[in-house]
């Protein structure tokens, strides 16, 4: 079986690899077919994600096919096309206790802690397989993953139809942010994003402003756009820089909430007088707690549409290539996504 191994910060190898057997806890083997590249998995490969071990094979948006299954295994059968939760958990502390599996003391994530999707063949719990919906392609199905990102930032920030939400960021994350925080029905959804042409697909999405901060006074900008220039009342911070928090402490209304998605160690500054003085809620949102479901309930009802949304199909074998062309920022990127049946590399594959 081949497979793409972090070896460690910038060295990624193509290995070949024994085939995973199942077991009694891993008692569903799933041929892979197709697995997203996402931000913290660019993060791994450059060493920025503070989560992460080496070797390491990367990838956490998993879907395949069950190819075989071990007694115990009743949720799925042979032929089930599946979707893979990266969340592993230990189901005795603190955060399992309140049903918060996501940020378990313990804490295993696929393709962060533990081996991912970058390969053939997967053995998982068959307890961690969603069946996919009837129709929808294994390139697109990989998106269910960010989209459950959105739904848990999207519990945590608590949205009210008098909120107004800015969205930081209008990348693969951000425009699956849009998605749920829209189903939430609030007063106003603000997007930003340095470049125009994501801001212009998010007002074609349902945002209602769009604001480029390279191009406009951000802080001045919100204050103009939002009622009585009381600032977002929930920020959710998509584009995770070094320096997003800060800015977004400054710019949320008071009694709002700041919800935090990024994992950079690097320090920024914040004060307490930024806080305190608006009472703010500044609450990290990590993974998701067990919404897949959700989600294909969500796109079974036509509330999510996951078509047309990746920008770049690429073989995984050729994953070295697709990292260095993600590094280039190109404004063309949606989302990449690997598959393991030596797919032409294919740009924009919906457009051809
Ligand atoms: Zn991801
Ligand atoms: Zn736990």
């Amino acid at each position: 079986m081949k497979a793409v191994r972090i070896m460690e910060p910038e060295n990624l190898r193509i290995v070949e690899e024994e085939k995973p057997h199942i077991d009694e806890k891993n008692n569903v083997l799933v041929q892979v077919k197709a697995s997203g590249l996402c931000g913290s998995d660019a993060g791994i490969y450059h060493g920025t994600n503070a989560a992460a071990t080496y070797p390491r094979i990367i990838g956490h948006e998993i879907v395949g096919e069950v190819v075989e299954c071990g007694p115990t295994a009743k949720k799925v059968k042979v032929g089930d096309r599946v979707i893979i939760d990266q969340v592993t958990n230990c189901g005795h502390c603190y955060a399992c206790r309140h049903g918060r599996p996501n940020v378990c003391q313990n804490l295993q994530v696929r393709g962060v802690h533990i081996d991912g999707g970058y390969r053939e063949f997967i053995a998982v719990p068959d307890e961690h397989c969603y069946i996919l919906p009837e129709g929808l392609r294994y390139v697109d199905a990989v998106l269910i993953e960010p989209t459950t990102i959105a739904v848990q930032a999207c519990s945590r920030a608590e949205i009210k139809e008098d909120d107004e939400v800015l969205i930081n960021g209008q990348g693969a994350l951000g425009a699956r942010m849009l998605s749920i925080v829209k189903l939430y029905h609030p007063k106003k959804i603000i997007v930003s994003d340095i470049f125009d042409e994501k801001l212009q697909e998010a007002l074609e999405n349902g945002a209602d402003i769009a604001i480029n901060p390279m191009k406009e006074n951000f802080a001045e900008k919100l204050k103009e756009v939002t009622t009585d220039g009381y600032g977002p009342t929930v920020s959710i911070d998509c584009a995770c820089t070094k320096d997003s928090l800060g800015t977004l402490i400054g710019v949320t209304g008071n009694a709002g909430r700041v919800i935090t998605m990024g994992f950079t160690t690097s320090p920024t500054e914040v004060t307490n007088f930024g806080i305190t003085s608006k009472e703010l809620d500044i609450r990290g949102s990590r993974l998701q707690n067990r919404k897949f479901q959700e989600v294909i309930d969500l796109v079974k009802e036509g509330k999510v549409d996951l078509d047309h949304k990746i920008s770049h199909v690429c073989d995984f074998r050729e994953a070295q290539s697709a990292f260095d062309f993600n590094d280039t920022h190109d404004p063309s990127i949606r989302k990449i996504v690997f598959t393991m049946e030596g797919e032409p590399y294919k740009v924009r594959p919906d457009k051809d």
